[in-house]
């Protein structure tokens, strides 16, 4: 017999560590755009596991590419080397456009641990980074997480890490000197509510930090892999008005479409900086995690992905600036961030899901949708009936 959502709820608050709180319900299945709770509601997963499920759930070349992989070498640890771990790096530095040396982890935050060593190897040690910032969860990665919730209950952290207001390059002139290891910035904040900085930012933070002889870091953990219409965030001309050409990029969450996977790519020779020895890993690089981002980033080519997220993205901002309650739309591609008229957003997230849409309240008034890059018109158009129905349900005023 299977159990209810009420019974998982239970045996989950007697099991699980309260780190998350109480789960929104209990998921079963996948399929598509498409998922089912243990009670059997079907929803429309707008949220995609954080802008993880690129290609929706039980995608058949995704499944067919861990399956084959899986049933031909799944793992063999770093004192060997497999086909895909090799070809996923490489197809990594020609989408980005440049040479480049990657190191593969299992998330983002471990991919950020991986660049955060390897500036240190400039000898140098102060990262400049970004209010709102987040780089993940782990020590190292936490020191360069601005929030204070997160941070303060774990101090003391690594150090020489100074946060500069975000979007503001004045701001960055001042905080960057020859001191400066590494300036890391996400091209757009996906945790603080997806906030796009001026156009202008990226290019002058790779010009200041140059500058000075330090490294450009974009953690494009959540804004990677085809997120914004672009394979990476910073080539989006809607996003950037100059080429940028970071010295270090990290990604994890779409990149393998659900298997967890992390990567910190490094350019312009920085790539050498990490010597045998520095810096491991058991599972980074394995076989099946690689073969499912390559069945990712061929789906993405083979069906013209980067386009439809882009066009999707434009239409989902329109569907839900429809409503007045929605003040301000943001982002690019399918990566999108609602304004809402008062802090309602946890309200709406629930409203939502009792209408059968999952998003996500990523401030207290603001919206956070990062859907499969699939998502179909009927999905859509769905959400767009059901926007003002889920608003008024959630007590949303003018
Ligand atoms: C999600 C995220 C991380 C952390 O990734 P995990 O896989 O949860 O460790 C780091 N940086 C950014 C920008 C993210 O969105």
């Amino acid at each position: 017999m299977t159990a209810t959502n009420a019974e998982w709820t239970e045996r989950y608050a007697g099991s699980l560590m309260n780190t998350f709180g109480p789960p929104k319900t209990v998921l079963v299945k996948g399929e598509g755009t498409h998922v089912w709770d243990a009670d059997g509601r079907e929803y429309v997963d707008l949220l995609g596991g954080i802008a993880v499920n690129a290609l929706g759930h039980a995608h058949p070349r995704l499944v067919a590419a861990v399956t084959e992989q899986l049933q031909t070498l799944g793992h063999i640890s770093n004192f060997f080397a497999s086909g895909p771990q090799i070809t996923l790096a490489e197809r990594l530095a020609a989408l980005l456009g440049t040479e480049a040396r990657v190191f593969f982890t299992n998330s983002g935050t471990e991919a950020n641990e991986a660049a955060f060593k390897l500036t240190r190897r400039t000898g140098r040690t102060r990262i400049v980074a970004t209010e709102g910032s987040f780089h993940g969860r782990t020590m190292g990665a936490l020191a360069l997480t601005s929030k204070p919730a997160y941070r303060e209950p774990f101090e003391p952290l690594p150090g020489d890490v100074v946060f500069v207001p975000y979007g503001d390059v004045a701001a960055l002139e001042a905080a960057v000197d020859h001191d400066t290891a590494a300036v890391l910035v996400e091209p757009v904040q996906g945790e603080a509510g997806v906030i796009v900085p001026p156009r202008g930012y990226l290019p002058a933070a790779q010009r200041i930090a140059h500058e000075n002889g330090a490294l450009l870091w974009l953690d494009e953990i959540q804004t990677g892999v085809g997120r914004m219409g672009t394979w990476f965030a910073h080539q989006n001309p809607a996003l950037v008005d100059a080429p940028v050409v970071p010295d270090i990029v990290t990604l994890a969450k779409g990149l393998a479409g659900g298997i967890p996977i992390g990567a910190c790519l490094a350019t312009h020779g920085s790539g050498k900086l990490l010597d045998p020895g520095n810096h491991g890993t058991t599972f980074g690089g394995n076989p099946v995690a690689a073969a499912a981002a390559l069945a990712v980033l061929d789906v993405i080519e083979d069906d013209d992905l980067l386009a439809h997220a882009t066009a999707q993205g434009e239409r989902l901002r329109k569907a839900a600036a429809a409503d007045p309650r929605v003040v301000e739309t943001r982002g690019a591609g399918l990566l999108v961030g609602l304004t809402l008229t008062e802090p309602k957003a946890a309200e709406v997230v629930t409203s939502a899901q009792d209408a059968g849409f999952l998003i996500n309240a990523a401030t207290p008034e603001r919206i956070r949708m990062a859907p499969p890059l699939n998502l179909a018109d009927v999905d859509l158009d769905a959400f767009a009936a059901a926007w003002a129905g889920i608003l008024d349900q959630a007590g949303v005023g003018a």
